[in-house]
């Protein structure tokens, strides 16, 4: 593996800065990704919102998550 990003924790978790945000992240914000995972995957769900600041002040996103772990509590 060579990969030169980390995959980002759950963007949930946090309040992110849109300035800094990854591609990676943005595409967690647009529910392309799995918001905890980051893996792509045709069964995403909604699950839940993640919270941006920036020069809009604060936003929420509605993201997606893989079907296997939709409660913040659940087990990976
Ligand atoms: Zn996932």
């Amino acid at each position: 593996m060579s990969t030169t990003w980390q995959a980002a924790a759950d963007v949930r978790a946090r309040v992110l800065d849109l300035v800094r945000l990854t591609p990676e992240q943005g595409q967690q914000l647009n529910g392309r990704r799995c918001a905890r995972s980051s893996r792509t995957d045709d069964q995403l769900r909604p699950g839940g919102f993640a919270y941006t600041t920036g020069t809009g002040g604060h936003l929420a996103w509605p993201v997606r998550v893989c079907p296997g772990h939709m409660d913040t509590e659940g087990p990976q």
